[in-house]
């Protein structure tokens, strides 16, 4: 399966830099986006027929999910408008949330059902899409947020963290993966972090290696922190194949070859 990183700024957008999107495409099948927050849709349209993706929501935190109610203008009044609706995944309260974003008033919410089919992630509990099969496991940042274990159609396995503090869950979600997409927001300054929020470079590095990745891809970086630092950081944790993702990178994950 390909991965293609359509933004990766964390929390908010940066100069030319989209917030959080990724599409991931099987051969032979349509896209899946996960995420779409600030500047991801623009993105998306160099790679994908937006009619045709179905996306996945990680979280409802603006920088995952606020570039939607662009996408529903898009599907609504582009010139060929979407014959039939697309899946959309999320946590409990998607379709309030986006469609709060998506109203013309104050206090309303825009009714999303022309466009998607809403569905809401179950702890665990895996769905297909588009030759994906696709597990939620529930980490630990508010509010609801699920990281994505995605496996191809031969066996290959990307893991998402989405956003997450360090939990056990994250290592259960990212175990034994050949590529884990994992946040690392900052550098490592104990008593200055929040807790239960992000990971420094330092905790993506742990995790890593506590759950034996074949090779880590650090992300969402917040544009004022030192991402040199970050990976630094997290080379210091974890001794396998690690970079730092960048916009427009297209990263094929497949199965080791034994
Ligand atoms: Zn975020
Ligand atoms: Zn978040």
């Amino acid at each position: 399966m390909r991965l293609t990183v359509l933004g990766c700024s964390g929390s908010v957008n940066g100069p030319g830099a989209p917030c959080s999107g990724y599409l991931v495409q099987a051969d032979g099948h349509q896209p899946v986006l996960i995420d779409c927050g600030h500047g991801v849709f623009g993105e998306l349209q160099q790679h994908a027929d937006p009619n045709r993706v179905a996306v996945l929501l990680s979280h409802l935190h603006a920088d995952h999910c606020m570039d939607l109610p662009a996408m529903l203008v898009w599907r609504r009044w582009a010139p060929t408008p979407a014959t039939e609706r697309s899946l959309l995944y999320g946590p409990a309260g998607t379709a309030v949330r986006v469609g709060a974003g998506a109203s013309e008033y104050p206090g309303e919410v825009d009714d999303l059902s022309d466009t998607y089919d809403v569905r809401e992630w179950v702890d665990r509990e895996p769905v297909e899409i588009h030759g994906l099969h696709i597990e939620p496991f529930k980490v630990n940042h508010p509010p609801s947020t699920f990281g994505l274990r995605i496996t191809g159609p031969d066996g290959e396995v990307l893991v998402y963290s989405g956003d997450t503090g360090i939990c056990d869950e994250v290592v259960d979600l990212a175990r034994d993966s050949d590529l884990f997409l994992c946040e690392a927001s900052w550098t490592h300054e104990p008593g200055v972090r929040p807790e239960g929020l992000h990971l420094s470079g330092v905790e993506a590095g742990q995790v890593a290696h506590r759950a034996k990745v074949r090779s880590l891809a650090l992300t969402h970086v917040v544009p004022w922190a030192d991402s040199a630092a970050i990976l630094d950081e997290a080379s210091g944790e974890y001794a396998g194949p690690l970079q730092l993702v960048h916009q427009g990178q297209v990263i094929e994950v497949r199965k080791p070859v034994c």
